[in-house]
């Protein structure tokens, strides 16, 4: 297991313990910090593949069920080589406080296999599929533990998974997993929540900081579903992107770097950096250090450190990736007086038309992409509104109150089912 995989779900747990230390705790149970600090449930499989030449693999796989106190388990599938057994953890953490600072009614899980499903079949990976859901399903349920799609994992996968669920209970579920594509029981609206949440998060804490979005420079790390849709629909709120990195480097031009263009070529399957429009290159890490009015980190975990936060040079970051700044980061860019829109806020857009996807699933009647989109903004002005003022009242950062709200949520959840 990796240091940095491992320091994940540390700094989880640090982000818990900061916010219940300032928060007011004279009514809660003293063993409640102890028992939302860890996941309720960690299942560890070894899944065996057949692959196509007849040979055989063995995957192994992490579910993490974090806490189910305000509803199922929610939370998304990890295909990646670098899956661990605490990043699961981590993971898992973070949904279970997102879905309660935005106030739905779910808990939070995770699930990581550890494969590079780009070396596998598209056989195969259906096979892998479905093998994960007939060693879980008993683990599975509508009203139980609901996943997701997360990074290497597609409306397609969900759709193998909820094919695979239906047959193993004798009955057709399109509620047991969420991100399918709208033919097997998918919401309208899903392609953009994440991006579109994250317009609307950034415009209304500007908003409320009496500032205002347009003509803002940005700095994007990760040209990937997230980052670069969040990019499309900021410009057309006429902010500049001058800034963009993935795995294979960065590129900069101080006026303007041409979206579209940028998009066509990882449509193609190739970096940013085969941009041939005039724009300076550099090194994938150097866009966290560039000047600019927002930094957005839309990639990995861990990558604002106590190493490397003091050359941090935005005014404002707000993190579309999960876990992008450790607490030892967040120390030094509070003392720089650089404010963080945090993750459980800032990417929650997934996780709330995914909350949508299981509602119209439950109720059998599908709602139009407006409906949607209505919805969608309508909870978001709620979730930030009640952050920002909080933390304003309080003098502390957005991360501290979000965590708070949560952690308030959560506990009276607990308490009130007898869990403490
Ligand atoms: P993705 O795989 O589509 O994109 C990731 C991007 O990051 C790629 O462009 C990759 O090249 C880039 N990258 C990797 N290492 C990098 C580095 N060192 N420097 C710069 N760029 C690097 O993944 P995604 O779905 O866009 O997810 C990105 C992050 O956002 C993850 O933390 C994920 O958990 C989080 N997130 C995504 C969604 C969503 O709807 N996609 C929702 C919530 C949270």
């Amino acid at each position: 297991m990796s240091e940095k995989k491992q320091d994940a779900f540390e700094n989880a747990r640090s982000q818990i313990k900061k916010a219940y230390d300032i928060m007011n705790t004279d009514n809660f149970q003293e063993w409640f910090l102890e028992l939302i600090s860890v996941p309720k449930r960690i299942i560890e499989l070894q899944i065996p593949l057949q692959m196509d030449d007849g040979s055989f693999k063995i995957f192994p796989a992490f579910r993490a069920q974090h806490n189910d106190a305000r509803g199922p388990f929610k939370g998304g599938i990890r295909f990646h080589p670098d899956v661990s057994r605490n990043e699961v953890k981590a993971l898992s953490t973070w949904m279970t406080m997102k879905c309660a600072v935005i106030d739905i009614p779910l808990g939070g899980g995770k699930w990581g296999i550890i494969v590079n499903p780009k070396e596998l079949s598209i056989r195969e990976l259906e096979r892998l599929s479905r093998a994960y859901v007939q060693a879980l399903y008993k683990y599975l349920w509508p009203k139980t533990d609901v996943p997701a799609p997360d990074v290497n994992t597609t409306p397609q996968i969900m759709a193998w998974m909820m094919d695979e669920y239906s047959k193993l209970v004798w009955e057709y579920t399109p509620g047991s997993f969420t991100g399918k594509p709208l033919s097997s029981g998918g919401s309208a609206g899903r392609g953009q929540a994440t991006a579109q949440w994250g317009v609307y998060v950034l415009d209304k804490i500007l908003e409320l900081r009496n500032d205002s979005i347009k003509g803002k420079t940005l700095c994007l790390q990760g040209a990937g579903n997230a980052g670069l849709t969040m990019a499309k629909l900021m410009v057309e709120k006429w902010i500049k992107v001058i800034w963009i990195s993935d795995s294979g480097g960065g590129i900069y031009n101080k006026e303007w770097l041409d979206i579209e263009e940028i998009s066509k070529l990882k449509q193609n399957k190739k970096s940013v950096t085969d941009y041939t429009w005039d724009a300076e290159k550099l090194d994938a890490k150097e866009v966290l250090y560039k000047e600019c009015d927002v930094l957005i980190p839309a990639a990995l975990e861990n990558q604002i450190t106590g190493d490397n936060a003091s050359k941090v040079q935005a005014k404002l970051i707000m993190e579309l990736a999960n876990g992008p700044i450790t607490p030892e980061a967040d120390e030094i860019l509070a003392q720089k007086g650089i404010d963080i829109i945090p993750d459980i806020l800032a990417n929650a857009g997934w996780v709330m038309v995914s909350y949508f996807e299981w509602v119209q699933n439950d109720q059998n009647f599908y709602w139009t992409a407006e409906d949607i989109q209505e919805k969608l903004k309508n909870r978001i002005l709620q979730s930030a509104e009640n952050v920002f003022d909080r933390a304003q009242e309080n003098k502390t950062t957005y991360r501290v109150w979000a965590f708070i709200v949560a952690l308030e949520r959560i506990h009276a959840a607990m308490k009130d089912r007898g869990e403490l």
